[in-house]
């Protein structure tokens, strides 16, 4: 989904408020940039944003963080935002394979994955956000009653990450290949590709991973 050469995206993700820049300084003190101890959830590669903004504007007792790796994505995020920003919502430019210079053990409440990108041939399956190593990195950060939620329509990606679920020594809480015809789909906020894929009539694929 990189969007090429968005003119202007660096200087306008630097200079906007709701995107941290300091972001290894903030590990362990992620509620001072909230100014209150809500809980937080982030999402690892948010995209344009839909889902993030949505659910901060629908939990305001929680605080969300949304990481996407490329500024002409965010930059889509933060336009968004433009003229009604929840004040529970910031943004971070990075990669998801820093995320323990970022967070600090127990910091994190929630952990949503959403369609992330399947990397489909073998040799770049360490690149899936669903790889062994990220469960081992999830683990770290998440409080012990956290959870990783990850949803695709990618069915091979879906398997992989049932397999790396098991193999990291997670359990999970809940399945579902088919979310919206599911006991699940209540409160489901759906993300940008959600929307694209279930209207061609592709299946959506849920899981809820404890650690
Ligand atoms: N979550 C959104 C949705 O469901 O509509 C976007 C899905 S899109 C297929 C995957 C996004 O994850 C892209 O915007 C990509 O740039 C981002 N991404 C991929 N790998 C990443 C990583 N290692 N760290 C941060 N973001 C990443």
């Amino acid at each position: 989904m990189r969007l090429r050469n968005v003119k202007g995206s660096r200087e306008t993700i630097a200079a906007n408020p709701l995107v941290i820049q300091d972001i290894t300084e903030q590990k362990g003190h992620w509620h001072e940039v909230f100014g209150n101890d809500q809980p937080i959830y982030i999402e690892i590669g948010m995209g344009k944003g839909q889902f993030i903004i949505e659910m901060a504007r629908r939990n305001p007792d929680k605080n969300y963080i949304g990481i996407e790796k490329y500024s002409s994505v965010l930059v889509r995020a933060l336009e968004k935002c433009e003229t009604d920003a929840p004040e529970n919502l910031r943004f971070i430019r990075m990669d998801a394979e820093a995320i323990l210079d970022v967070f600090a053990e127990n910091e994190v409440s929630g952990i949503y994955l959403n369609f992330s990108d399947p990397w489909p041939k073998d040799r770049h399956a360490k690149r899936r956000l669903t790889y062994r190593d990220f469960w081992d990195r999830y683990r770290k950060i998440l409080k012990p009653e956290g959870e990783v939620v990850f949803k695709t329509d990618n069915r091979p990606l879906f398997d992989f990450s049932l397999e790396e679920v098991e193999i990291a020594g997670w359990s999970l809480v809940n399945v579902t290949f088919d979310l919206h015809h599911s006991e699940y789909v209540e409160g489901n906020v759906m993300t940008e590709y959600e929307a694209k894929f279930s209207a061609k009539g592709n299946p959506i694929h849920r899981l809820v991973a404890r650690a």
